[in-house]
């Protein structure tokens, strides 16, 4: 090294020395950039981000809201209506065409300012999974947001994590990390900690981790040499992605639908405009401009707007319930889902880690205390046995050192920093006596094995005085039984009696404990690294540890929603076969839980691995590849599959399932990243109110379009009647309009805010191909469209039978047709069930809002004298506002005889599945 390094390197600003830090040793950058290997106090790391500012991109720019306005007009459906309000202007219909160009503005701004919401909404929403890091601060181990790290933040970074800022690497611990994203290179390369050359490229620079790119294994520490915009990624900018588009495969379905229905309009109107003209001998432009009405009327031109603010209050109100959804169509997917696959640790139970015995070949020490405190007395057969717990202490003291957490206290109460389970093991040392700081200067870590799923233990060398060293070596009891040939006792190392701890774990199992293997080895020779090599021979057993982790109440409670809703829960789970098995008791999973484990799997054959899984309630000892074989074997049988996941290798599980869930607490980037929900509080009940809330969404998708369809279809049907039958038309072009422009967004949008109908758990899921428009709801449209055509025909004679003016009689009929519309909406509010209820009558804060404003426009409508010269309406009467009102409660009433006479022949249920 030949680096004028002391004149180059003066402090994190320092712009020239930004290229060199891949280029000098460790220590020389921590000096550089004013810091140590126990990272900076606070005050200091906020004096620099108040200087360099957050360690995050600049937000990629939204479209200017004059842009974003406009391209609500972009959309067949809008073009046609623009179209008609051309061809009115030129015929001369002035008023036609203002009302035309009205119903299309209030619907832009509407949805403009919806989407808006939306949008933002869902910014906020990704923001609360923003990542975290994990840095040392006034010596302590904290997770801390990314966007405050600064320059001289000392950071670990572990298999799945996205690297938080540029780091050069202090220390690497098999660390590979994938920087395809960066280098393109797919091959993930392997880091150290020691000096690269000067003018070694990007990739070469194998000392330094660079913000954005991937851990995909092992462990390292590092400290940030760079922040923000002066990272590798944020001077080249690739990370810098559009808002995603507020689009599903459902919205596309819709929009399809849209379009293909406006070109049927079309056509039908120009066969309704031939008839008109030639049979029925109309003035051409009067014809025009009735089939202009007709076809505006019939076109749902809201609905697109509607369903997006139907999903975007979804993910609002999945959000709300602590599932962040990542990707819009999960929403949907949700709702069908008929299968979720749980972790076990932390997801159904609490993973609140406790001590709870202590298993030696001679001894069970009983550990008292809850929680994290370190309070508790350690007793064989309820007394005292200090003899006892000596001969485990090199036990417990594995336990300490093999570990990465710290427990502090904060506000009373003590935190783990790191995983549970290691602050569990924290804590029952404090309670034998050990003080964690001096035992970790005594016995010096001079390397480890990070835990890894796959082989499912964790190993630490340090030093052991005099001049000796140690390995601790923690895991999977049945693991670690299987490397260990002997075993620690009173009278030195003997061989290994398998039998006698088979049996202790599985005892200890049975009562849902989760059980941990301890072994040491003191090795004579020193290697130069820590590798599954020196753990070959000479490793003795010293005993197990059994911790409680109590399932969580609340998921009781939930598990049996799914039972009830028709969803099937199966636990996976790293875990001991018997500790899950009585886990899935306690939480009444099924009756009696089946389980099997991965290693049962691997021995099943193919033709049977579907009917195995299932079968199977619990999967225990499983790794990451067993769950992407169970994801594709319950697929292969028909099922919409949740998965949950947090390690980096479950992240092809997640991609496969229906639903990928990534735990926010517990998960790492990659998990998070390769799923569609992140669950804030890690917590199973969670996912289930997801799923309820995605079948509420799709519920009210199918209301929106079911209300929508029959009330355009009502007032046209009435029209071409007319037309065709050769009578006076009950309503004037204008009025349909008008019909068109006070409904779509008053009425029509507030479908989109409807609770969750009442037993929505209670149905099974619907079949992931189940079409939009059931049976049901085309029966319904009919139906409905039907009786809209009756009753708006029935008043309009009614009128003109009694020798009101044809005036008055379009008048009664425009008003009819509105509230029949209102009582429609309270009828379809419940698909499932009566709507005669008072929650059904008093209906939400949208429903009012929106029957507040229709009903003042309909009464401005029939009295209002400027609207009589505009819509050529007259002013009606109590008795003829009486009659109107009472014809919405015989339709309403019929509609409820429908729906009860179906559900009590059993109809409903086949025809709405
Ligand atoms: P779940 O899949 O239910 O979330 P899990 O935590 O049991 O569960 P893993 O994290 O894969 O699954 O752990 C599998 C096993 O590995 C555990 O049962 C335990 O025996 C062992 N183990 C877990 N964490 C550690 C650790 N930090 N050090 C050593 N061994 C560990």
């Amino acid at each position: 090294m030949t680096m004028p390094m002391e004149a180059t390197i003066k402090g994190p600003n320092d712009q020239a020395s930004e290229e060199m830090w891949h280029a000098i040793d460790a220590d020389r950058v921590l000096a550089g950039l004013d810091t140590s290997r126990s990272g900076l106090g606070s005050e200091e790391a906020a004096k620099r981000l108040a200087t360099v500012g957050p360690n995050a991109l600049p937000e990629p720019q939204r479209r200017s809201p004059i842009l974003r306005f406009l391209a609500q007009f972009n959309n067949t459906l809008i073009y046609f209506l623009l179209a008609a309000a051309v061809a009115a202007a030129i015929l001369g219909h002035r008023i036609d065409a203002a009302v035309i160009v009205a119903v299309v503005t209030i619907n832009a701004i509407v949805g403009f300012i919806q989407e808006d919401k939306a949008e933002k909404a869902l910014a906020a929403i990704k923001k609360m999974i923003s990542p975290r890091a994990h840095a040392w601060r006034d010596g302590h181990r904290v997770a801390i947001p990314a966007a405050d790290l600064v320059p001289g933040d000392v950071v670990m970074i572990e298999a799945g994590d996205r690297v938080p800022a540029d780091l050069r690497l202090t220390r690497a611990r098999g660390l590979l990390i994938d920087e395809a994203m960066l280098t393109g290179e797919s091959v993930a390369s392997e880091k150290h900690d020691q000096p690269a050359a000067a003018d070694a490229p990007l990739g070469d620079r194998l000392c330094m981790a660079f913000s954005g790119t991937l851990v995909s294994a092992g462990q390292g520490f590092g400290v940030v040499v760079a922040t923000g915009e002066r990272t590798e990624i944020g001077r080249i900018s690739t990370m810098i992605q559009g808002v995603e588009q507020l689009t599903t495969p459902l919205l596309g379905q819709i929009n399809r639908f849209g379009e293909r229905f406006t070109w049927v309009a079309i056509s039908a109107a120009a066969a309704i405009f031939a008839f008109a003209t030639l049979v029925r001998g109309y003035e051409w432009s009067d014809a025009l401009i009735a089939v202009v009405a007709l076809a505006v009327g019939v076109v749902p031109e809201g609905l697109p707007a509607v369903i997006t603010i139907t999903l975007a209050i979804g993910v609002q109100r999945m959000a709300r319930r602590n599932a962040i959804i990542r990707s819009l169509p999960a929403v949907e997917t949700l709702g069908a889902t008929s299968v979720i696959c749980s972790d076990k640790t932390g997801t159904l139970t609490r993973n609140e880690m406790t001590a709870r015995r202590i298993i030696t070949a001679e001894h069970t020490i009983l550990v008292s205390g809850s929680g994290y405190v370190p309070k508790g007395e350690l007793t064989v057969d309820g007394r005292e046995a200090p003899a006892a717990v000596a001969s485990a202490m090199q036990l417990i003291r594995c336990g300490l050192l093999c570990n990465d957490a710290q427990l502090r206290e904060a506000g009373g109460h003590y935190v783990v920093d790191g995983d549970p389970m290691e602050g569990a093991l924290v804590a029952l040392a404090l309670k034998a006596g050990l003080n964690p700081t001096l035992e970790r200067a005594s016995w010096k870590r001079s390397d480890e094995i990070p835990f890894d799923a796959q082989h499912r233990f964790m190993a630490t060398r340090h030093a052991a005085s005099p001049g000796g060293q140690v390995i601790f070596v923690k895991g999977a009891p049945e693991r670690l039984l299987t490397m260990c040939a002997s075993q620690a006792s009173r009278d030195g190392l003997v061989p290994l009696d398998q039998a006698f701890w088979t049996e202790q774990i599985a005892r200890a199992a049975a009562e849902g404990e989760r059980v941990l293997g301890f072994a040491v080895r003191s090795p004579a020779r020193l290697s130069d690294q820590l590798g599954f090599a020196d753990l070959d021979e000479g490793l003795a057993f010293m005993g197990l540890i059994g911790f409680i982790d109590p399932p969580r109440d609340e998921v009781i409670q939930a598990i049996a929603e799914c039972r009830s809703a028709g969803i099937v829960v199966k636990m996976i789970t790293g875990d001991h076969a018997a500790t899950a098995g009585a886990i899935a008791r306690q939480l009444a999973l099924t009756e009696s839980p089946d389980v099997v484990t991965g290693a049962d799997l691997d021995a099943t054959a193919d033709a049977d691995f579907t009917g195995v899984v299932t079968r199977s309630d619990v999967f225990a000892r499983t790794n990451p590849e067993h769950k992407l074989r169970i994801v594709r074997a319950l697929q292969a049988a028909g099922a919409v599959v949740a998965m949950t996941g947090d390690g980096v290798n479950d992240a092809p599980a997640l991609k496969q399932a229906d639903v990928g869930i990534a735990m926010g607490h517990k998960g790492t980037e990659t998990a998070k990243e390769a799923s569609e929900v992140v669950l804030l509080d890690d917590n199973f009940v969670s996912i289930v109110a997801a799923v309820q809330e995605g079948r509420t969404v799709y519920d009210n998708i199918r209301k929106v379009i079911a209300w929508t369809i029959p009330t355009n279809g009502g007032e046209v049907i009435t029209v071409i009647m007319a037309i065709l039958i050769g009578f006076t038309m009950p309503m004037t072009p204008v009025q349909i309009l008008w019909i068109n422009l006070i409904l779509t967004v008053t009425l029509g949008l507030v479908l989109a805010f409807e609770p969750p109908e009442p037993g929505v758990m209670q149905r099974p899921p619907r079949p992931a191909d189940a079409p939009l428009l059931s049976r049901f709801l085309v029966w319904r449209i009919f139906f409905v469209s039907f009786l809209f055509t009756v009753g708006a025909l029935a008043i309009f004679f009614y009128a003109l039978g009694s020798g009101l003016s044809v005036e008055t009689a379009r008048t009664m009929v425009v008003n009819v047709l509105v509230v029949f519309e209102i009582f429609y909406l309270f009828n379809v509010r419940y698909l499932h069930t009566s709507s005669f209820s008072l929650r059904g009558a008093l209906g939400t804060p949208a429903v009012l809002a929106a029957l507040i404003v229709v009903i003042a426009a309909q009464l401005a409508f029939t009295y209002a004298p400027f609207m009589h010269s505009l819509f050529d309406t007259t002013p009606l009467s109590l008795l003829e506002g009486a009659v109107i009102v009472a014809a919405g409660v015989v339709m309403m009433a019929v509609l409820e005889l429908e729906k009860f006479v179906m559900r009590r022949v059993g109809l409903l249920r086949r025809l709405e599945p």
